[in-house]
């Protein structure tokens, strides 16, 4: 995507214009939009952190609530979706978000929960293999659950962490710089454990050459896809990752502390070589009531299931999950390329002095993160201003805006809000 597009101009008009001839538009309605503020609707540019709730989440909700009031236990075995098999419902779209076959993923547990479980699993500290992997600016609740991982183990973090660090003055993470820092360490790293989109700046990291580079060096990867399900394309299966792990609440819009996902590679599956955590809902559906003393594995990753799960938290996700079988992923994609040029045009143009953005453009899914270094007010009031001009996206210390249209709600026009008022915002 380039900036050199010639159809956009900087007015209302072209917005206008741009949302009549997306075809993808009506898909919004769909959705709940917060409420209006000093007489301006709201610009929700905050996908990225918390997606809008599908109109039909209530519906799917409700549905098992009338099931439970109606059934009781019997719930788990009649009505239109029987609990037992739940967390079914999600695995299809979840596995083509994820380029995955569907025994390899599943909807459990959440995201940090998630990767303490496929971490027990797959961090095997043995010989002079003991350190994992990450990157500098992990999103803190990786870099705890890691450090807890070895602290575990008895390793020191200070021993046992390796840090994949952007240069000075960068905030982009470097091919080359992993590279070689896995090349210097390959016999002491035990995983990579690395995200898909780097939740500070937005940037796509290059998943299948990380992929590539830990099977060059003999360790397992696992890829942290919070920010990139639902937003960028992902062929898990065949980049050969490990496992991943990710929350559904962000551009999956399954609503607060929803249920989160999981994804164990076929070859883990089918050689049985990586012994899960169990639980009771891990054993094969057919043996699990039975109180048997020993497991009986259930086939594929739902052998990796703990618990019974959260019917209604699963609910909002399988409601939103069809809106995207429905709109599909491709179409979606589309958008979001055009939208998101769009976006950075905009500010390009309307803000060329006071706004930088650290994206980097050819490694970018919708989000673009943004600096103040212009304008009358400090970045972070400046930030503050957008509150009552009733524009949501958020702060990330020490000095980043993150602006994520999603594709599946948003619109043209509402990019052009974004920018007026961020001018407004900025002052200047
Ligand atoms: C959003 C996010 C989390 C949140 O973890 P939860 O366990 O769902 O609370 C963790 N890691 C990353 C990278 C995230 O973006």
């Amino acid at each position: 995507m380039t900036t050199q597009q010639p159809e956009f101009e900087a007015t209302r008009a072209c917005a206008i214009e741009l949302d009549r001839n997306d075809t993808m538009h009506s898909w919004r309605n769909e959705f709940h939009f917060p409420d209006k503020r000093n007489g301006r609707d709201a610009v929700y540019f905050c996908g990225n952190s918390l997606g809008l709730q599908p109109r039909r989440a209530a519906q799917y909700v409700n549905e098992e609530l009338d099931s439970w009031a109606r059934r009781g236990i019997n719930g788990h075995f009649r009505g239109k979706r029987p609990w037992l098999s739940y967390h079914r419902y999600a695995t299809e779209v979840m596995a083509d978000l994820c380029g995955a076959h569907s025994d390899e993923v599943i909807a459990m547990n959440t995201l940090t929960v998630n990767l303490h479980l496929l971490m027990a699993t797959f961090f095997r500290p043995k010989g002079t293999r003991r350190k994992i992997l990450i990157e500098s600016t992990a999103f803190p609740s990786d870099r705890y659950a890691v450090v807890s991982q070895l602290s575990m183990h008895g390793i020191d973090p200070h021993d046992g962490l390796l840090e994949w660090c952007p240069r000075a003055g960068e905030t982009d993470l470097r091919l080359e710089d992993l590279e070689r820092l896995v090349a210097d360490n390959h016999d002491s790293i035990a995983l990579i454990l690395l995200p898909g989109v780097q939740y500070y700046n937005g940037q796509v990291l290059n998943m299948p050459a990380l992929c590539d580079i830990a099977r060059r060096a003999g360790c397992p990867i696992g890829l942290d896809l919070a920010h990139a399900v639902g937003n960028v394309s992902l062929a898990l299966h065949d980049w050969g990752a490990d496992f991943a792990a990710w929350c559904t609440y962000k551009y999956l819009n399954s609503g607060p502390g929803a249920v989160g996902g999981a994804f164990v590679h076929r070859r883990h599956l089918a050689a049985n070589d990586r012994q899960p955590l169990r639980g009771w809902w891990g054993n094969s559906e057919g043996s699990r009531f039975r109180m048997a003393r020993d497991f009986d594995p259930a086939p594929g990753i739902e052998s990796w299931q703990v618990s019974n799960p959260p019917v209604l938290a699963l609910a909002p996700l399988v409601a939103s999950l069809e809106l995207f079988r429905e709109a599909g992923f491709e179409q979606l994609q589309q958008k979001s390329q055009r939208l998101t040029a769009w976006l950075e045009f905009l500010l390009e143009s309307t803000l060329p002095d006071a706004i930088r953005i650290i994206t980097p453009q050819q490694e970018r899914g919708c989000q673009l993160s943004l600096t103040v270094v212009g304008g009358t007010r400090e970045p972070k009031s400046a930030f503050a201003q957008l509150d009552p001009l009733n524009v949501i996206v958020d702060w990330r210390e020490p000095d980043v805006i993150r602006a994520a249209p999603a594709p599946i709600y948003n619109g043209f026009e509402e990019a052009f809000e974004f920018v007026q008022r961020l001018k407004l915002a900025i002052g200047g």
